[in-house]
């Protein structure tokens, strides 16, 4: 078979199962599309050594009897995460060079279960942005095209690497992360699946913070199922971070059942937001739709705060993010600026952040460290706090209430063309309308590829699930899966 690439995990699991092929096969597949997708600017540090052994040892288990779900499947791993001996730099110039001693709980997790590392994936710098625009690397492009148009579009940020590689089928599956929007947005303009866990879920040891308090790793796949086996993977209890939660993880696999009969799913009235555009009120129109024939009880509701989360995010991430980046000094990590005669340890903490930090990340540090200024603290930071735990009652209140999940637009807009946003930060911080409330809650949230804009783009809805009721998520959007029947495929340019 020469298209083992395209298949899924699930897939491919039962195909590695039943002998029908190998890890080495399929690991050979996935970097040969890599290598002919460069266009794609998806991976960023390839490592076809490593992933070749990783697939050896996986075949040898599999022969074995020992094949745990995610043997020998090949994955991409956000740049995001560190790696052992492998370039782990956050896609910024600041760690160039960095090519950490450990590995980081997750991806050392799925290791464990013999999955196979095909390389690291394109993002934003320190996971800051919506289009993947603003990584040291450039751009990467969304494999989907706009009509007959040849413009490039973003395949959205910051996990635009994962997200165009796995819609590209260039691995079985990536890593994300998601401080505000970061797996769901990029899944939403790529056609595939992405979850959010629970604030918890996933172990933040050796992923690069960003914002501490909202930052959650997830997987982006091409499937609901595929996210089920790939998130059991990904979670756990972690002694090394202490927000990570002491609780079982469930079989999230076996709670697809397709069954929602008796679910009561929101439609929260504050998400229709002004001048929204017609085919994305259409888009939740027809999810709404779908979950009520599959026998779910819907129910309007209201989250009334749900205006303020976009402002108080925008001050909660910038400010934990000019704490978490104050270690980048050019001490002990990557690139340090060279120094002219005379200079002292000041004008090397300066040279180095002014060169090492590209433009946004510079914009977030110092709006951090404002609102974080002695005189300023009460007016941005403390009131953001407040209105970030009116935002998680409203959630509360409406989940005691008997509410399931909530349904709304993943996105405002279908793909947008590189460059369009580059110079509007406000304008790009906009994309994140729907997903940031999630984060602030410190819920599941979870991306599921639904219909099509115009112009051919696909368009995705979330689905809010209850904390740390995963399992039940996913199910919900595995019957909105099964009701969307979306199974296209960008058409192959690169
Ligand atoms: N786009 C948002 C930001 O720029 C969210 C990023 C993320 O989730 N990592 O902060």
């Amino acid at each position: 078979m020469s298209d083992l690439n395209t298949m899924t995990i699930a897939q491919a699991r039962d195909a590695l199962r039943a002998g029908e092929t190998t890890s080495a096969e399929l690991t050979d597949a996935c970097l040969n599309a890599i290598e002919a997708a460069g266009e794609l600017g998806a991976f960023v540090h390839n490592t076809p050594d490593v992933a070749r052994a990783q697939a050896a040892n996986a075949d040898a288990r599999i022969a074995q009897g020992d094949a745990p779900s995610l043997c020998g499947i090949p994955l991409g791993i956000k740049d995001l995460f560190c790696t052992k001996g492998v370039p782990s730099q956050a896609a910024s110039r600041i760690l160039e060079g960095f090519k950490p001693e450990y590995e980081s709980t997750v991806s050392g997790q799925l290791f464990d279960r013999g999955a196979v590392m095909l390389g690291k994936l394109n993002m934003d710098e320190f996971a800051m942005g919506s289009s993947n625009e603003t990584s040291v690397y450039g751009n990467a492009v969304n494999p989907w095209r706009a009509g007959n148009s040849d413009a490039a579009l973003t395949p959205g940020g910051s996990s635009g690497g994962s997200a165009s590689a796995v819609a590209a089928d260039l691995c079985l599956g990536a890593t994300g992360t998601d401080t505000g929007g970061s797996i769901r947005q990029p899944a939403a303009f790529t056609g595939i699946v992405g979850i959010k866990p629970t604030y918890g879920r996933c172990s933040r040891w050796g992923v690069v913070a960003f914002a501490s308090s909202l930052d959650q790793a997830g997987p982006m796949t091409k499937t609901v199922r595929d996210a089920a086996i790939m998130l059991e993977g990904m979670c756990g209890h972690d002694a090394k971070d202490s927000t990570s939660a002491d609780l079982a993880v469930p079989d999230f696999e076996a709670a697809l059942t397709g069954d929602i009969r008796g679910k009561v799913i929101g439609i929260p009235k504050e998400y229709r937001m002004d001048g929204m555009p017609a085919e994305i009120a259409k888009l939740w129109e027809d999810g709404t739709a779908m979950l009520r024939d599959a026998g779910a009880e819907i129910r309007d509701i209201s989250l009334p705060h749900t205006k303020y989360a976009l402002p108080a995010y925008y001050v909660i991430a910038p400010a934990e993010a000019s704490s978490n980046l104050a270690r980048y000094d050019g001490v002990r990590f990557g690139h340090r600026a060279s120094l002219a005669q005379g200079d002292g340890i000041t004008e090397m903490y300066e040279k180095t952040r002014a060169e090492g930090f590209g433009a946004e990340v510079q914009r977030r540090v110092m709006v951090g460290t404002y609102v974080l200024s002695a005189g300023f603290y009460d007016a941005y930071y403390n009131r953001a706090r407040r209105v970030r735990a009116l935002i998680k009652q409203d959630f509360d209140t409406v989940f005691a209430a008997g509410v399931d999940a909530i349904l709304t637009p993943a996105t405002p807009s279908a793909a947008f063309e590189l460059g369009r946003k580059v110079d509007d930060p406000v304008e790009m911080y906009l994309n994140d309308v729907f997903t940031v409330t999630v984060n602030l809650a410190g819920l599941p949230g979870i991306s599921v590829p639904t219909g099509f804009d115009e112009k051919g783009l696909p368009l995705g809805l979330q689905l809010i699930g209850r904390p740390w009721e995963e399992a039940d998520l996913l199910n919900t959007a595995y019957a909105l899966e099964t009701a969307a029947g979306f199974v296209a495929k960008p058409q192959k340019w690169w």
